[in-house]
């Protein structure tokens, strides 16, 4: 789960982490008064109108808007609630902004100059442990520094039966160049930091820029935050941060009838039950000719209700030509889940596209007999050949 920015500072700054100061507003006329709150709380003069979207590259899209009056923040707040964001992240069609974070301007000239670093701490799956990421080329595009100057981003990975040491916050504060009053406050950031993803259960923190101030404070400028679902139960107020409008629609109501679905850009939408049998049902598809349109895993239970409520989910996606049922009866019985698709498409009413079920296990055939003799445009198979052959066929059609 991804939540906005101004949520992830504000569980940062709960773990001591320092932040960039901001209020979030929904209206031009809330922003001007998060404005001149935030004055008063941090005594800036300057603000930076930030559109608040589940997606990062917003600086170079126009949703990132420096204003050096009140009248620039309520100019600005107008241009960027109710836009449409398109960033690299967004895809083309963009995300449409409900609500800026009004921010201190943190870049103002001072005693030293200003210093953009990157930071992110994530798994390294590979050796399962917990790894800070950390470059001297902050703010840019990581990705780009990635490819070009991959010796400018380091790594180091923690021990989880003893935790992040100081060795290490110092070794990170050392690479980055800092020293005195900054190479401090560099290791105390992110010692808190750590301690902020670990508590939290998070899969992701990515922090950039991480911004050393004129005045040698490291301040969190921007704010990744991604949770492992799988912890959110032990973590309600962090749940309640969710914001489904920021997710694919489809997916969400998926979600909420417990089944596992992520969209995709194909023509031949899957019903499968295991996550491994929809990766090789995907890579059928593929070898058939056809694109898969989705990823849906029906799960171990692939009953009459399951069934249909899986159908619709997938017919909602008008790219759909063809659905594979590829459903595999080792717990659950293949007649049993025949007549559930029976039943499902009977519910439906018309079923606009061409079913093909390939039903194996326990009662193979007896389920196979159950959908050839039900009169319904369903072709049934029992191999998985016949059943991509199939889907070559209706798609050619
Ligand atoms: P992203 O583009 O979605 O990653 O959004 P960021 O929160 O990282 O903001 C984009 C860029 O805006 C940053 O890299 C900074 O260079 C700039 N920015 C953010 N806050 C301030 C600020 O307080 N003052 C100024 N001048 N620039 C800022
Ligand atoms: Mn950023």
């Amino acid at each position: 789960m991804n939540i906005h920015e101004y949520q992830g500072k504000s569980i940062l700054k709960s773990f001591g982490v320092g932040i960039q100061e901001g209020i979030v507003a929904d209206t031009p006329e809330k922003a001007v008064e998060a404005a001149q709150e935030l004055t008063k709380q941090t005594g800036t003069n300057w603000w930076v109108v930030k559109a608040q979207i589940h997606a990062g590259g917003r600086g170079k899209g126009g949703g990132v808007k420096l204003a050096k009056n009140l009248d620039e923040v309520k100019a600005r707040a107008t241009d960027i609630i109710g836009m449409n964001l398109v960033t690299h992240q967004t895809g083309p069609q963009g995300k449409k902004v409900s609500k800026v974070l009004i921010a201190q301007d943190v870049y103002y000239p001072g005693a030293s100059p200003t210093k953009e670093f990157y930071m992110s701490v994530l798994m390294n799956r590979q050796t399962g442990r917990n790894i800070i990421m950390y470059s001297t080329e902050g703010g840019m595009d990581i990705e780009a520094v990635a490819e070009k100057t991959p010796h400018l981003i380091f790594k180091e990975e923690i021990d989880p039966s003893v935790g992040l040491q100081g060795f290490q916050t110092r070794k990170i504060a050392f690479n980055l160049g800092l020293s005195g009053e900054a190479f401090k406050q560099m290791t105390k950031f992110i010692a808190s930091l750590y301690k902020a993803y670990d508590s939290i259960d998070a899969s992701l923190f990515e922090i950039n820029p991480v911004l050393k101030t004129s005045d040698d404070k490291i301040i969190a400028v921007d704010a990744k935050v991604s949770f492992d679902e799988n912890g959110l139960f032990r973590h309600p107020d962090y749940l309640a941060m969710r914001d489904t409008s920021e997710e694919d629609a489809t997916e969400v109501e998926a979600g909420e009838h417990n089944l596992n679905y992520v969209k995709l850009d194909g023509n031949v939408g899957c019903m499968v039950n295991g996550a491994g049998l929809a990766m090789a049902t995907m890579d059928i598809i593929k070898l058939a000719g056809g694109d898969p349109a989705n990823f849906l895993d029906v799960g171990g239970t692939a009953n009459a209700a399951r069934v249909e409520q899986a159908f619709r989910i997938i017919l909602k996606d008008p790219n759909v030509k063809a659905i594979l049922v590829n459903i595999f009866g080792g717990i659950v019985r293949c007649d049993r889940v025949a007549q559930g698709i029976v039943d499902a498409y009977k519910n439906i009413g018309s079923i606009p596209v061409p079913i093909i079920v390939r039903l194996q296990g326990t009662n193979a055939v007896e389920a196979k007999k159950i959908i050839d003799d039900s009169g319904l445009k369903v072709f049934s198979a029992i191999q998985l050949k016949e059943a991509a052959d199939l889907v070559n066929t209706v798609l050619k059609k």
